[in-house]
């Protein structure tokens, strides 16, 4: 399990990240993957979770 600092790493840098209309993305003070709506509690739905914390390694 990733931790909260990787979650809000990877959301930040990812381009998938999605949350429920613009009135969420107001609601929310931090980007995470736990806030997105392809996150299933535990997971990264579409798998690119892996590939975005990669990138991040590589700056
Ligand atoms: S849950 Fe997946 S799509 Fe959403 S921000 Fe995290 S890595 Fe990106």
């Amino acid at each position: 399990m990733a931790s909260k600092e990787q979650l809000m790493a990877v959301a930040r840098s990812c381009s998938y990240y999605r949350v429920e209309g613009m009135h969420n993305l107001l609601t929310y003070p931090e980007r995470s993957c736990e806030n997105c709506l392809n996150w299933d509690g535990e997971r990264c739905k579409i798998n690119v979770f892996d590939n975005v914390l990669t990138g991040l390694d590589q700056t």
